[in-house]
């Protein structure tokens, strides 16, 4: 690995995103969340060390963005990483960044430390997106931040999923209706798995996602994904899995070209809904999906 003068990577026009999840470490405790429930994921997790706030930045400062492609830092709770704070300020200017959070921290810290330029750019949807699980965090709490980053200047998005169950959906659906009523932007997100016996999805490939049987393929991503030790991997399944990471972001011989091979794959079957599931791109347009998979057998 090295360290110094790394070469550029520059994502193609078909690369569609560019996440680092700085931490999986959460400040909550969502009963459907991957990272707390399978305890392969957890073991997994803690065999790679993390990556240093130095290291991030020198994988940042790798990249070359288009203006539609922001680095989104998300997790876990992506503020919970020690050094969070660094990394957004010492980052190339020309980086600008998405936030998904849960909102659980302390706003003020955050107006005073974070550029509100880092966070600002034109898109169809808010740079910083917060999650909003009920039960675990409250939203009268959200609201009152939410004003607050206003405010100082960020756009702030909040998203509930449409769940199944009819009382959690009423409940997301009337939450959304106050939101809007403040001017706020509450969007709705497709629940995507298995709920109380059906699939909930609209997946482009047929029983990749929770099935019983396990088969091969070839997949490709048009993601750049990297887990916290920095790991580079073709799908969210590997990613939490910690499984067969393609590259470390820190290699120099990893750049785009990399992303576009297709690489064999044995787990077809456990897909996360994310990859495979038909949705808009960046630019709104939907009929996307992250991965490409062929030969399945
Ligand atoms: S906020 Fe997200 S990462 Fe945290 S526990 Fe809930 S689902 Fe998991
Ligand atoms: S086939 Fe599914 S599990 Fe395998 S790499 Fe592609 S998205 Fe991941």
């Amino acid at each position: 690995m090295i360290r110094a003068g790394l070469p550029n990577i520059t994502p193609k026009d078909h690369h569609n995103y560019v996440a680092f999840f700085l931490t999986l470490s959460c400040n909550l405790k969502c009963p459907y969340c991957i990272n707390l429930h399978d305890h392969t994921i957890r073991a997994n997790q803690v065999k790679h060390q993390t990556l240093d706030v130095g290291d991030w930045i020198r994988a940042a400062n790798r990249l070359v963005l288009r203006a539609d492609l922001p680095l989104t830092l998300q997790g876990g709770e992506p503020t919970l990483f020690s050094g969070f704070y660094r990394f957004v300020n010492d980052v190339k200017p020309e980086i600008k960044m998405d936030l998904m959070t849960n909102l659980m921290f302390d706003v003020d810290r955050f107006i005073k430390e974070v550029p509100v330029w880092r966070f600002t750019r034109e898109a169809p949807y808010a740079a910083i997106r917060v999650s909003y699980h009920p039960d675990q965090n409250d939203i009268n709490d959200l609201i009152s931040k939410i004003l607050k980053l206003q405010q100082a200047g960020f756009r702030v998005g909040l998203y509930g999923i449409e769940h199944p169950a009819s009382e959690i959906r009423a409940h997301i659906l009337e939450v959304q209706k106050r939101c809007q009523t403040m001017g706020l932007d509450f969007r709705l997100k497709e629940f995507l798995g298995e709920y109380d016996g059906a699939m909930y999805g609209t997946f482009k490939y047929d029983e990749s996602v929770a099935a019983q049987t396990l088969k091969q393929c070839e997949c490709r991503t048009t993601e750049i994904i990297v887990d916290p030790a920095g790991y580079v991997y073709k799908c969210h399944a590997d990613l939490y899995n910690t499984r067969n990471p393609m590259a470390h972001i820190l290699d120099a011989e990893f750049n785009e070209d990399s992303i576009d091979e297709f690489r064999d794959c044995s787990n077809y079957g456990t897909c996360n809904p994310c990859d495979v599931k038909v949705k808009t791109n960046r630019f709104q347009v939907f009929g996307h999906t992250s991965v490409e998979i062929r030969n399945i057998r």
